[in-house]
Parts: structure tokens; C-alpha cells; sequence
């Protein structure tokens, strides 16, 4: 089936056209820009953005793949979790085409979209595992057969942005994903943001940690893990509370004291060190418990999704840490990994491959959408 996605619950608006597994047009128009000056997305000034365009990036897409409106056979819209009035924008867009041209509507949760990426064909590029340094648009398979997912089942996901760090087990894409772990404060992303302006670098703070990282000493300052303690972890006979989730919050703090103990004597903090030191606390927590979750729950295969998915140094651990465990990697094309239409559109066609019933179009968005709901 020919698939039109909407995406609109952060900053991109995407729209992406997909027949099947096969990637027709990946348009996005991002407001990133727009918000370097506030060090984070501001929701008000997304929705406008959004609402500019949404239209121009639609006409784009269209004309990219070479087909009208009257060519889809269903349109995949992002109704959450996200910004509540950016998700309104792409919704109402998705609502006015569907009730124009009377195609079918479906609701999706942009988490399991992230995961639908993985299912395009042009996901996994053949990228050597050596090529994949940030800014690098390649896929990435590492272990076992090394081939694509198969019957995409039983799939561990790794989502790391800057709204969300959640472990997903996905029994089957259409009607089985389960949250196993996710952040108790803030999200992976939004931590690099908010530590990259403690030490005076720009929004955003990924690219710009990732970067200074790479010339500091990760082990000369020891920053806290959270929630890797056995109260919060447990055994695996009897899990703590929090085995599988994250926390980040402590460790911003931790950061902020150090530099303000070098600055109270005077001296300039070691601010590559402090990168270093800070993204291998965030990656080692995040990639430890990704694992030990996989191990856990029977998972053989683990997919990385979101922005910090650029991060070398995520992309090197994971690495590490997967092929010791035996569980195969698969890392989709950055573009991908962001937030895009084509995802959303990857699992509408899913859906409708399937047989799912479509939303119907009087659903409203709901910011806080669990994962066991991938449609409405
Ligand atoms: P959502 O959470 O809805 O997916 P988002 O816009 O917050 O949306 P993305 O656009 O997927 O998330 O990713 C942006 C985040 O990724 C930012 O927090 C940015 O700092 C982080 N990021 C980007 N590149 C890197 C990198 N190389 N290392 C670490 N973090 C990175
Ligand atoms: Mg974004
Ligand atoms: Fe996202």
C-alpha cells in the first residue's frame, strides 16, 4: 500500500510517503534553529513552525514521490505521545486530508513509529561498523547473521531523544509493544542539552558534548549512574523498583557542582574531561540496562532509535556491549533516527498490511500515549 505520514510532536515536521517497506520521500522541515537561543524547545514557537510548514512540506513530499493525494491509499498520523499543540497541527492537517479525499486515517504512537523505521528497506544501509562516526547517514547491523530484522519479532528497542529514553520490548509491531524501562526525570537528550550549557556550549548539546568528548579523559572525573544501585536494581529473581529505568537528574546536578568546585578556586574546569566523563555516565547506564533488559526477556535483537543514536560514543559501546552479549545491533540511517514522516508512514503500512482497523477521524492527540496503544 502507498502510505502519506504526518509527523509533528516536537520539532520536525515530517512528512513521508512509503509503499510498504519500500522508502518513497522523507521531507522534514525542522524548527531547531528557532529555539538555540532558549537551549530547548520552547512548545508554543513548534506548533507555529509547524502550522508555516506543514503545507510547503506536504507539496514537497508529493512532489518528490511523483504522486497525489488521490494515489494514497491511507494516510499515518503522530497523535502522541509529544507536545500537545504540536501533535494538534499535524492531526488536524492529517483529519482535513482524509475527510477531503476520503481515505482511511490511522492514529499512530510516535514511539513504535521509531521502531517502524527499522522496517523500511533503506533503513540499514552498508555502512562498515567503523564508518559510523556522528554526521555519518549510514545503518548499521552488527552480529549474529548480520542480516535485516526477518519477521521482525521479538525486537528489543533502545529510544534515546530529547523527549524520550525508553526500553521497548516489541512482541509484534502491529499489536504487542510493552515499555520495560524508562526515565524517572529527564530524558538522555534533554541531559547532554541541559550539561553542554552548563559548560557553555550550544543547543544543541548532543553534537557539541559528542565532539568535546572525544578530546577529554572519560575517567578522570567518575560522575554518578543513576538508578544502578541494588535497591533500585534488584536481582533477577526479585527486580527493584527501577531495573530497568533511568535518571539522569542527579547527574546534571553532580555536573554543575564540579564546575562551580574548580570555578570557587579559581580555576578554569576541565570542561572536555567534564563532556567525557558526564556522556560516558549517561551511555554506560543506557547501554548497560538495554542489554541486561534484552538478556532478560529473551531478546536477540536490539535496535537503537532517536537523536543521541547519532553519538559516537553510544554507537561504539553499543556495539561492544551487544556482540559480548551475543544480541545483534541494528542502528537505522540517522535520518531515520530522528523524528521523520517516513516512520510513521513505515508503520501505517504495517497496520494496514495487517488488516487494523483505521482511527476513524474523532480521535483527539494524546500527549502522554503509552506504547501498548500503537494506534487509536
Ligand atoms: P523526540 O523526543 O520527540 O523524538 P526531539 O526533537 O527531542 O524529539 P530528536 O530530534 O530525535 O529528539 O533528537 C534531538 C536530541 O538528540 C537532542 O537532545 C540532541 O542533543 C540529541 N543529540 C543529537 N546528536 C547527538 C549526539 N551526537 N550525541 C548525543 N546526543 C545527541
Ligand atoms: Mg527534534
Ligand atoms: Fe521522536
Amino acid at each position: 500500500p502507498l502510505i502519506l505520514g504526518i509527523e509533528s510532536s516536537c520539532d520536525e515536521t515530517g512528512v513521508g510517503i512509503v509503499r510498504g517497506t519500500q522508502l518513497l520521500v522523507n521531507a522534514v522541515s525542522s524548527s531547531m534553529e528557532e529555539h538555540v537561543r532558549f537551549g530547548g524547545v520552547i512548545p508554543e514557537i513548534a506548533s507555529r513552525a509547524h502550522l508555516d510548514a506543514m503545507v510547503p512540506t506536504l507539496r514537497a513530499a508529493l512532489k518528490e514521490a511523483d504522486v497525489t493525494l488521490a494515489d494514497i491509499d491511507a494516510i499515518a498520523v503522530t497523535s502522541g505521545p509529544g507536545l500537545a499543540g504540536a501533535l494538534m497541527v499535524g492531526v488536524c492537517a492529517a483529519k482535513a486530508l482524509a475527510v477531503a479525499t476520503g481515505k482511511p486515517l490511522y492514529a499512530i504512537n510516535h514511539l513504535v513509529a521509531h521502531v517502524g523505521a527499522a522496517l523500511l528497506d533503506e533503513s540499514l544501509g552498508a555502512v562498515s561498523p567503523g564508518d559510523l562516526t556522528a554526521g555519518n547517514d549510514g545503518g548499521l547491523v552488527v552480529g549474529n547473521d548480520g542480516g535485516r530484522p526477518g519477521r521482525f519479532e521479538n525486537i528489543g528497542a533502545l529510544l534515546v531523544s530529547g523527549g524520550h529514553t525508553e526500553i521497548l520490548r516489541v512482541g509484534s509491531i502491529a499489536e504487542d509493544v510493552e515499555l520495560l524501562g524508562s526515565t524517572i526525570d529527564d530524558a538522555a537528550g534533554e541531559a547532554f542539552d541541559k550539561v553542554a550549557r552548563l559548560l557553555g556550549l550550544n543547543y544543541p548539546g548532543g553534537p557539541a558534548i559528542d565532539a568535546l568528548a572525544r578530546t577529554g579523559n572519560a575517567l578522570a572525573i567518575k560522575f554518578p549512574r543513576g538508578l544502578s544501585v541494588p535497591k533500585y536494581m534488584g536481582t533477577p529473581a526479585e527486580p527493584g523498583p527501577h531495573r530497568y529505568d533511568f535518571s539522569f537528574s542527579g547527574l546534571k546536578t553532580a555536573v554543575a557542582r564540579c564546575v562551580e568546585r574548580f570555578e570557587a578556586e579559581g580555576q578554569q574546569p576541565p570542561v572536555a574531561d567534564i563532556a567525557a566523563g558526564f556522556q560516558e555516565a549517561v551511555l554506560d547506564v543506557i547501554t548497560a540496562k538495554a542489554v541486561l533488559a534484552c538478556r532478560e526477556n529473551g531478546i536477540s535483537t536490539l535496535l537503537l532509535g532517536g537523536g543521541v543514536a547519532a553519538n559516537s560514543r553510544l554507537r561504539e559501546l553499543a556495539q561492544q556491549r551487544t556482540r559480548a552479549a551475543g544480541i545483534r545491533l541494528l542502528v537505522p540511517r540517522l535520518s531515520l533516527c530522528t523524528d521523520n514522516g517516513a516512520m510513521v508512514a513505515a508503520l501505517g503500512a504495517q497496520l494496514v498490511m495487517r488488516g487494523v482497523r483505521p482511527s476513524g477521524i474523532a480521535f483527539v492527540p494524546d500527549s502522554s500515549m503509552p506504547v501498548s496503544s500503537i494506534s487509536l
